[in-house]
């Protein structure tokens, strides 16, 4: 079955394209087939994935038109790893889906179909408007990326308020997959505290793996390229496969926990 993630938080530049674009492309490498569904207007993961540009069909066409996926979806530079390109048009879709029928369900509806994928990831845009909502709705469950800085509980409950009525109204099987702690820097005594106060929030649903903050992670984008491919060496590269490995895991605990309350 395919596993769909959403990753959300309203704020922006907590690394949720960065967090998307990585651990898509390292679990690409570790084999598994991989769509990642780029919803922000501002299409970071798009051009971080060197597509760019001139797009005759985006996510854009999939929300508002039903284009069928195959139309849409490029390869990316990593074997396995596919991609749902942005582009501008996004922005209007956010105002044109308001009066629109299933407005909540088109990504849900878009996505029925689809086979041959392990994972599809979601980025979304920094607002709880409906592209996140579509996100959430179909999506089974929300990686959070918090940037691991004073505010980062601040605006939280928006996120968890939103996720509880996306729930009750669009999407029963809504969990949480996690929250990670993006951006750390182990010098700062702030972060320390902050890393603290979340794990003691989200008692045992933060992951264990921690993102620090690494000038590779940074540039990556810039030559339209995961981390991976632009420095394999770098801690940033090396975060997110540990964060990939701890995410499958997780999975195989969970499946393993199904199959044990089955056979009771
Ligand atoms: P969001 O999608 O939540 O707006 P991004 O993933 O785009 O956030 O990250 C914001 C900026 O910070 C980007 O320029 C990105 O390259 C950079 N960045 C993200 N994570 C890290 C990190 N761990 N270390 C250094 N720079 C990072
Ligand atoms: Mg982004």
């Amino acid at each position: 079955m395919t596993r769909i993630i959403a990753v959300a938080n309203q704020k922006g530049g907590v690394g949720k394209t960065t967090t998307a674009v990585n651990l898509a492309a390292s679990l690409a490498i570790s084999e598994r087939r991989v769509l990642l569904v780029d919803l922000d207007p501002q299409a970071n993961a798009t051009s971080g994935l060197g597509v760019d540009g001139g797009l005759e069909a985006t996510t854009y066409n999939l929300l508002m038109a039903g284009m069928p996926l195959d139309q849409i979806k490029c390869e990316t530079a990593i074997e396995g790893l596919e991609l749902l390109p942005a582009g501008i048009d996004l922005v209007g879709a956010e105002l044109e889906l308001v009066g629109g029928a299933r407005r909540e369900y088109r990504l849900r509806d878009a996505l029925r179909d689809l086979e041959g994928y392990d994972y599809v990831f979601i980025d979304t845009p920094p607002s709880l408007g409906l592209l996140t909502i579509n996100a959430l709705t179909a999506a089974q469950t929300v990686l959070i990326p918090l940037q691991t800085e004073y505010y980062a509980l601040e605006g939280l409950t928006q996120l968890l308020n939103t996720m509880q009525l996306v729930k009750k109204y669009f999407n029963e099987r809504l969990r949480l997959e996690g929250v990670l702690l993006t951006m750390f820097d182990s010098r700062l005594n702030l972060a320390n505290s902050v890393a603290a106060e979340v794990r003691e929030y989200f008692n045992g649903q933060v992951f264990k793996t921690v993102i620090r903050r690494n000038v590779s992670l940074g540039e990556a984008p810039s030559y339209g390229k995961p981390v991976l491919l632009h420095n394999a060496r770098s801690s940033g590269a090396r975060s997110y496969l540990e964060l990939a490995g701890e995410f499958l895991a997780k999975e195989r605990k969970e499946a393993d926990g199904q199959i044990q309350e089955q056979a009771r």
